[in-house]
């Protein structure tokens, strides 16, 4: 039955700007995977975890009068006290601001960097801070964000890149 292949159920790390409620449903969805994996003699690991940076954490935190790191303890612990309350068995859950985790990422960012995969540049464009994400005016609504309807903003940030586009793009 078991193909000894390793299940890496490496779900999408969840963001602090959810709540449990609407995560559960993901990961029950996950643990029940993953239990069926272990049935059949799978090797099985359920990765699950928070995802603790960006500007919508920031302002959160700011809102709550909390440093982002009081907020995001306070947040990732109420997801492990649902996952134990919906009995959802993880292998693992893992914190992006956890040194394990960051660590792992400097590692291979600076591997890619060394290799000249990435460079840094400027990206101009909307911006919808709870999207975390940018859409040009064709992609917008009139000019919101065509899910959570609010004004997308003007954004200019320094960020890396992939050589693999700039060599598209030129
Ligand atoms: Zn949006």
């Amino acid at each position: 039955m078991s193909d000894g292949s390793l299940l890496s159920h490496d779900a999408d790390l969840l963001r602090e700007r959810r709540t449990p409620r609407r995560e559960c449903l993901h990961d029950r969805e996950r643990d029940a995977l993953a239990r069926w994996h272990r049935l059949i003699g799978d090797e099985t690991k359920f990765l699950t975890g928070t995802d603790e940076h960006g500007q919508k954490v920031a302002d959160a935190a700011a809102k709550n009068g909390q440093s982002p790191q009081e907020w995001t303890d306070a947040k990732s612990q109420q997801f492990r006290d649902a996952w134990a309350a919906l009995d959802i068995h993880y292998d693992d859950f893992i914190r992006t601001t956890e040194p394990r985790h960051y660590e792992s990422v400097q590692k291979f960012l600076t591997a890619i960097y060394d290799n000249g995969y990435i460079y840094k540049d400027v990206y101009k464009g909307l911006y919808c801070v709870s999207c975390e994400d940018y859409y040009t005016i064709e992609t917008s609504v009139d000019g919101k964000c065509p899910i959570h309807g609010r004004d997308l903003i003007e954004m200019e940030e320094e960020n890396w890149f992939f050589a693999s586009a700039r060599s598209k793009n030129s």
